[in-house]
């Protein structure tokens, strides 16, 4: 059979691609079944014209990748960023539709990207850009087509402005056609904080299987994004030890706990960690390296590599961000006995409180917080369980059993659906 070679260690699509490989091979996959699931539905691209503060026209580029629409609506974040590539968008478009799958919620997987450098736009020149972008992609847009969702340097803002441009092309409120919106436009309670929740949901179930108490288990967080910053606060609520955090400005220390609360007062004023006086500065790399009980990278791809992974002293890795190990990585880590509880599910109650606030605009009812909650919780352990009894089943790690139950699952769907001709 035809098979993808997985190529440079830190192409994300290949990083995807070699996982999938192991899946399918395991799954003894239909050769057409493979093709199918490899390659994405849709991939669009779109030029975003745009007149800056100064008067001047500015071309930016922006992608739409449906990877799979065959269990639902396609549905994926935006993000925005000077590094966006096609080929980056296109893995996270496919491991949205593994996730979805993960968690058996009836969505396909998509991912969208502007190459821009949000700190150097004003919030007009932001709010043209998405407009633009969304207004290129009116056809493919829509609550049973495709449903954005903030990402990276995305956030509730650019929502309603995506939410709005849409209903202004089709002539009435669709709420739907976006998650991650403002409360008081259709949003849901617990949306914000959902993906780290759901890592807390995780990191739970996964202490409880190697019998340590949260009490005494101490993370560090790379990333204090929205992922990043909401499992601090969350995971320290719950009684875990925050030993140790980084942002893009550096990290910070401290092996007695970081007190989140003073952290997050810290923050809203100095928009960094670096410099909090509760903790000593540590460079952000070495702070990877340092040992701990659960490290939970909340940041991009490709943080833990061929080159560090061997230096990594956690137990447990739980991956807030999608794709932050590579596949050479895994390995390396298997080795190590170091339980990885794989993006595709770590970070996947984001998605979760997504679909719940879609069902929720869909209804014109609205829950409130307790019932997101105890469903997230529930939609979470369920899957935590399922992939861990996959794993032991199969004799695989816990990434390789998400795949092949996320495999399996779109797979089925597509066979029982047939292919139309
Ligand atoms: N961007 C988030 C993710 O990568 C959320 C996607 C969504 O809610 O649609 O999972």
């Amino acid at each position: 059979m035809e098979r993808h070679e997985s190529k440079a260690e830190t192409n994300p699509f290949e990083a995807m691609v070699s996982r999938f490989n192991v899946a399918a091979e395991k799954l003894n996959l239909d050769e057409g079944l493979y093709q199918i699931l490899l390659t994405a539905d849709r991939e669009i691209s779109v030029a975003i014209p745009v007149q800056m503060d100064n008067g001047k026209l500015k071309v930016f580029k922006g992608y739409r990748v449906q990877h799979s629409l065959a269990r639902g609506p396609a549905k994926g974040g935006i993000r925005y960023a000077a590094d966006v590539t096609l080929e980056e968008i296109r893995a996270l478009a496919a491991w949205m539709t593994w996730k979805c799958a993960v968690v058996n919620i009836p969505f396909g997987g998509a991912k969208g990207g502007i190459i821009c450098d949000p700190s150097t736009l004003s919030m007009g020149e932001l709010e043209k850009i998405t407009r633009r972008y969304t207004a290129s992609l009116i056809d493919v847009l829509g609550p049973e087509r495709d449903v954005p969702a903030p990402d990276i340097n995305t956030d509730e803002k650019v929502m309603a402005w995506i939410m709005d441009t849409y209903s202004m092309h089709v002539r009435h409120t669709v709420t739907a056609v976006v998650t991650g919106k403002p409360l008081d436009l259709g949003g849901s309670v617990g949306r914000r904080e959902a993906t780290g929740r759901g890592c807390k949901i995780v990191c739970d179930r996964a202490i409880s299987r190697i019998g340590m108490r949260r009490e005494t288990t101490r993370v560090i967080i790379q990333g204090f994004g929205n992922v990043g910053s909401m499992a601090a606060r969350i995971l320290y609520e719950a009684g875990y030890q925050i030993i140790g955090i980084s942002d893009v400005h550096g990290g910070i220390l401290n092996t007695l706990g970081i007190n989140i609360t003073k952290l997050f007062a810290y923050v809203q004023e100095a928009k960094t960690v670096v410099g909090f006086l509760g903790a000593e500065p540590i460079a952000g790399k070495e702070l990877l390296e340092y040992p701990c009980d659960i490290l939970l990278p909340a940041a991009t791809e490709n943080q833990i590599t061929s080159q560090n992974a061997d230096r990594i002293k956690a137990r447990i890795i739980c991956e807030g961000a999608n794709g932050p190990t590579t596949a050479q990585a895994d390995e390396i880590l298997y080795d190590k006995k170091i339980f990885i509880i794989p993006d595709i599910l770590a970070n996947a109650g984001g998605v979760t409180v997504s679909y719940f606030e879609w069902v929720q605009d869909r209804q014109g009812y609205f829950w409130n917080l307790k019932t997101v909650n105890e469903r997230l919780e529930e939609i979470m352990v369920n899957s935590f369980d399922t992939v861990a009894g996959y794993a032991d089943r199969h004799g695989v790690n816990m990434r390789i059993a998400a795949y092949m139950l996320a495999i399996d699952r779109v797979a089925y769907t597509i066979r029982e659906r047939g292919i139309y001709a």
